[in-house]
């Protein structure tokens, strides 16, 4: 009769243990869950300023070349054309920038300012 008693205080008392660590989990998987949601923000937030970062050097790369082509010439610069409905950036020579009519039509002369008003850029800005 002893012993069973033991039996079963022992089987309580391991039973005890193992849901304290089960809640131990279970609050460090809430933690978890609440990192990789920072760590997501925190991505996108980079990323978003890699692509200005690009869009930048690009810009550069237009107007200067790259560092690796000889002659240092200097492009005439690019007219860039959006539209205010599509919200979408063109070179002026793309059809679609000639397709946009006069009253949404919206020039540019840096896709790093269409870009950080919000448009974005067609395939046929390199
Ligand atoms: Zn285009």
């Amino acid at each position: 009769m002893d012993e069973l008693k033991q039996v079963e205080i022992n089987v309580v008392g391991s039973f005890r243990l193992a849901k304290t660590d089960i809640l131990k989990l279970h609050d460090f998987t809430l933690f978890l869950q609440k990192e990789i949601e920072f760590l997501k923000l925190l991505n996108k937030k980079y990323q978003s300023k890699i692509i200005t970062l690009e869009t930048s050097f690009n810009d550069l790369q237009d107007r200067f070349g790259t560092l690796d082509s000889k002659p240092l010439k200097i492009k005439a610069p690019l007219v860039y054309f959006a539209s205010k409905s599509s919200k979408k950036l063109h070179v002026s020579t793309c059809f679609f920038a000639k397709k946009i009519s006069l009253k949404n039509k919206v020039q540019f002369s840096s896709k790093l300012t269409a870009f950080s008003e919000g448009y974005s850029i067609c395939k046929c800005v390199a």
